[in-house]
């Protein structure tokens, strides 16, 4: 089969309440390169012919255009981000043209999902039209209700990350709706719609930047990175 065609959207128009400090945390710099940078290449060298469209918070539209150019970035187009996740990615879909099989929505927080993670996800949304990665729960879970909480069983939980996959007319029709306090993702959007969601194996390292502290292990992620190529830790 033809390799699909795939259109990327790099949501990264948040303004990061949770991370604290000047700057919203996709512009942070992490083994000295904007987390954005990290984001929009790792698609580069993983689908180098992929369009890219990159949702920004309209107030560092100009900033990023400014301080993307001191850094190797790979082409991308920018777009207006929205209120909340959602819209944000609506505005990413509208920008890309019909002329993709496949979308791929990507947070802008998650710099390090590898080649091998892209390719799967991409290849499993191929065959099964909306694919998302996922990883085990190793923590312990709590249910909190009233005045006190008791455990989960962890047994069938997962962890959801992102690249979230799906065939672009999949993606269109899930998204011509309104905005529920439940879509906290893309699958939560496509499964309201009706359709079924293929789960594909994730990677522990493919974190999403939140809070000062995952700071911290993106810089050792980072280094084990460019010490290793391509190698998982
Ligand atoms: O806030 P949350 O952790 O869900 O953000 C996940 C991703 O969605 C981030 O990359 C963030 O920049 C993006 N986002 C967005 N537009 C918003 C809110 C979040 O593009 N209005």
């Amino acid at each position: 089969m033809e390799q699909p065609r795939v259109g990327v959207i790099i949501v990264a128009g948040g303004s990061g309440s949770r991370m604290g400090g000047a700057l919203p945390k996709q512009f942070a710099l992490v083994g000295g390169e904007p987390i954005l940078a990290r984001t929009i290449n790792a698609f580069r060298k993983a689908l180098p012919t992929s369009r890219i469209v990159v949702v920004l918070p309209a107030e560092y539209i100009e900033f990023w255009k400014n301080f993307s150019a001191r850094f190797d970035v790979a082409k991308h187009s920018i777009v207006e981000g929205g209120k909340e996740r959602f819209h944000s990615v609506r505005n990413g879909i509208e920008a890309l043209s019909d002329a993709v099989d496949l979308i791929a929505v990507q947070d802008g927080v998650r710099p390090f999902a590898s080649k091998e993670l892209i390719l799967r996800t991409v290849a499993c949304a191929a065959e099964h039209g909306s694919a998302i990665p996922v990883v085990k729960a190793v923590d312990s879970y709590r249910m909190v209700d009233g005045d006190g909480s008791r455990i989960i069983d962890r047994t069938p939980l997962r962890i959801v990350q992102t690249p979230q996959i799906f065939a672009a007319p999949i993606l269109r029709a899930a998204y011509d709706t309104e905005f529920r306090s439940e879509f906290t993702d893309d699958a939560s959007v496509v499964e309201y719609s009706g359709e079924k969601i293929a789960l594909c194996e994730g990677e522990y390292t493919n974190i999403k930047i939140t809070t000062p502290d995952d700071l911290v292990v993106a810089e050792a992620i980072a280094k084990t990175e460019n010490c290793g190529e391509g190698e998982n830790i």
